[in-house]
């Protein structure tokens, strides 16, 4: 028997298992990828967590002047309210972050 695999549109709570959640409409936080992850932040998943996510980013210079540098990282953490942490390196999905400088320096 051939299920149809169902668009995601949402992350829902770390520990969910709603009948969206099920059927892969929705993916609880603790299972999200990646990929997930970066979609949402993107605002192209909507946010269900009900989790503060943390986000930090790191740039680097590639030239001796302050606004020529470049993002290498985005870490999102996601304290949950068992204490456990959740953490995702979207270093991969450096496009989420709005406002960067993108490709070769010296293109
Ligand atoms: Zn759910």
């Amino acid at each position: 028997m051939y299920y149809e695999k169902k668009r995601l549109i949402a992350i829902d709570p770390a520990d969910c298992d709603c009948t969206e959640c099920i059927v892969g409409e929705y993916v609880p936080l603790r299972s999200a990828t990646e990929e997930q992850i970066a979609l949402m932040l993107r605002g192209k998943l909507r946010d269900n967590t009900s989790t503060p996510l943390r986000v930090s980013a790191q740039w680097e210079l590639y030239g001796p002047r302050p606004d020529e540098q470049h993002l290498v990282s985005v870490q999102v953490v996601a304290e949950l309210w068992d204490g456990n942490v959740l953490t995702w390196d979207l270093t991969n999905h450096l496009d989420v972050v709005p406002g960067q400088v993108f490709g070769s320096p010296h293109d």
